[in-house]
């Protein structure tokens, strides 16, 4: 085999020129990741990394499975079954990949280097900062909680983002059920105590609401069964429904199991101050406040910026914006090395109308200074890649083809023969831009994302070679780029709702919910895990829980 390719000749050649000094192989180009979330391990876990000179920085030596988090809240599954240690999953890339237990804490684009701090402590020479220099940078630190500035949420509510704060959820949940069961405790302090409140009715507010019920009903009301009476779970939120992401029909479902549960909804609510023993809500159409007295609170209301993210995109003149602005190929536009994929980032696509003068140029072959239907039929796949709000709004408008759309500009034309001129083409295309859509932040969109930088990553030198790439179209300073944009595809969204129901939303405008869409959710999650171990642990967890229930002590 090695013969006829021009590998086999070349190494020939080499040999006759033994004597020579031979010549240094090139200096791998060094990549430094910054996050082992859902963004960073599915970067890892497909970047060829032989390639590359690659250094993970990451504060927790572990992948954590969220989706499973509200699970360990109530103890249905074990914290230790969501988890995936980082070594362990880099294991087979050998010493192609360097992991450091670090949390960084600046990024400086100018001198292409990362400050990091030792997350297990300082080294004897009194502290653990380091520096890393990159050639290139990927940055995907997540996001962090968001509180808006509510006074008191910080120190009295508790978070579900990480794993540590699941594990203080289920531990506060049976300190509130031991304190309530002291004696001489007036019935007013108990229900005082076992009032849970949830604050914020997105996703992972209601699947906590919804586990915590099941838990209620399942588990505890038979080893408390002198307090059970007092127990109440709320939900406030301040739009006029829950799970507002999701279809309309699965809000309602979910509002409708609710209120049979039990569980309180208190919608167009806003929190507006927390203390220790309650919460301040403000009714958005009346104005009135009422004080809610609670034992345990969580907010799950939203989510913010890192601070080491905010000072970057100062200093790359993003300063006012809420997440790190990438192109559609991911990277920081500011910047020619820093990418940033997941949480921290959120992708600004190019408006068509930017372009549009440029793209009848193009279109334009014979350069009549207008445009046939073949003259755009021609270009038309790439305006599709490079801007898919075009496919979008044609959608929207039931436009069958690019026909109709351009029938917009020129009024009643027959099809076949029609002919615009750049006005007209702007006119036709002039609300197309409407229609641009930011992806959500979610794992499912995080994953994407790095699968897709990593497989950017692993053709480079391939479009070093050959820059004109499929696009022709681009005219943004992106053509080098021998890649299509990166491109969302939704596979569907689950909602947990408790007592072995689900719901769920899948492409094409499907709507599932009641006790097989559990199953469905079953069986995607124990597929959707990152190893065999943890797939095992987390099914043997489910089992258990059936058979023996949830294990109530702290
Ligand atoms: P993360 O996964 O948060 O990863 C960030 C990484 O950066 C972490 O490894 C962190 O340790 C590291 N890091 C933080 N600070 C630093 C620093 N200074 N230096 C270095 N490293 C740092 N999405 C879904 O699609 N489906 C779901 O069902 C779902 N359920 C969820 C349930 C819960 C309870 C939560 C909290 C989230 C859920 N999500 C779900 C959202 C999903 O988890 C996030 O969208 C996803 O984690 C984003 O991935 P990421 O890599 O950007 O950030
Ligand atoms: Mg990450
Ligand atoms: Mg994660
Ligand atoms: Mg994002
Ligand atoms: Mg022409």
């Amino acid at each position: 085999h090695w013969l006829c390719s021009g590998g086999g000749i070349v190494a020939y050649a080499d040999s006759a020129r033994a004597e020579e000094a031979p010549e240094p192989p090139p200096r791998k180009k060094k990549v430094v990741v910054l996050g082992t979330g859902w963004a960073g391990t599915s970067f890892l876990k497909n970047l060829d990394s032989s390639r590359y000179e690659v250094k993970v920085i990451s504060p927790r030596n572990y992948f954590a499975f969220t989706p499973l988090l509200p699970s360990v809240t109530c103890g249905t599954v074990e914290a230790r079954s969501v988890v995936e240690p980082i070594r362990r999953m880099f294991e087979k890339k050998g010493k192609d990949v360097a992991y450091y237990e670090a949390e960084c804490f600046k990024i400086d684009p100018t001198k292409k280097a990362v400050h990091c701090r030792s997350a297990v402590g300082t080294n004897l020479d009194g502290n653990g900062d380091f520096m890393l220099d990159y050639d290139y940078l990927v940055v995907a630190l997540g996001a962090t909680v968001n509180t808006f500035n509510t006074p008191g949420v910080m120190e009295h509510c508790h978070f579900l983002k990480e794993v540590e704060d699941a594990q203080k959820i289920r531990k506060s949940v049976i300190d509130c059920f031991e304190r309530a069961s002291i004696p001489n405790i007036s019935e007013e302090e108990k229900r005082k105590i076992l009032h849970f409140v949830i604050i914020g009715g997105g996703p992972t507010g209601v699947e906590f609401a919804a586990e915590l019920h099941d838990f209620l009903v399942e588990d505890l009301v038979k080893l408390y069964p002198a307090i059970a009476q007092f127990v109440k779970i709320t939900i406030i939120q301040s739009g006029e429904h829950i799970l507002n992401t999701f279809d309309q029909r699965i809000a309602v479902f979910a509002e409708s199991k609710f209120q049979r549960d039990g569980i309180e909804l208190s919608t167009g609510f806003r929190v507006i101050k927390v203390s220790d023993d309650s919460i301040t809500v403000k009714c958005k159409s009346s104005g009135v406040e009422t004080l809610v007295p609670y034992g345990m609170a969580i907010w799950s209301a939203g989510i913010g910026t890192r601070p080491v993210i905010t000072d970057f995109m100062n200093q790359v003149g993003q300063g006012k914006r809420r997440a790190l602005a990438t192109n559609e190929w991911l990277r920081v536009p500011e910047c020619d090395s820093v990418y940033a994929i997941g949480d921290c980032s959120s992708i600004s696509q190019r408006k068509i109308m930017e372009d549009i003068s440029t793209i009848f140029k193009v279109a334009d072959k014979d350069n009549s200074g207008t445009l046939t239907l073949k003259e755009i039929n021609d270009v038309l796949e790439d305006i599709c890649i490079r801007y898919p709000q075009v496919e979008l709004y044609m959608k929207s408008m039931h436009m069958v083809d690019i026909a109709d759309l351009i029938k917009g500009g020129v009024g009643d034309s027959n099809k076949e023969s029609m002919v615009v001129n750049i006005e007209e083409f702007k006119k036709a295309l002039c609300h197309v831009d409407s229609q641009v859509k930011t992806v959500p932040a979610t794992a499912q969109v995080a994953a994407q994302q790095g699968y897709y930088l990593a497989d950017c990553f692993n053709k480079k030198d391939h479009c070093v070679e050959h820059p004109e790439g499929p696009l022709r179209l681009t005219g943004s300073g992106e053509g080098h780029h021998n890649f299509r944009p990166f491109r969302y595809k939704h596979l569907g969204q689950f909602a947990p709702l408790g007592g072995e129901q689900a719901a769920a939303e899948l492409p094409g405008d499907w709507v599932s919910m009641g006790h097989s869409t559990q199953w469905l959710w079953y069986s995607v999650y124990a597929s959707k895990q990152v190893s065999w171990r943890t797939r095992v642990l987390v099914v043997s967890d489910w089992t258990r829980r059936f058979i023996f229930g949830r294990d109530s002590s702290r």
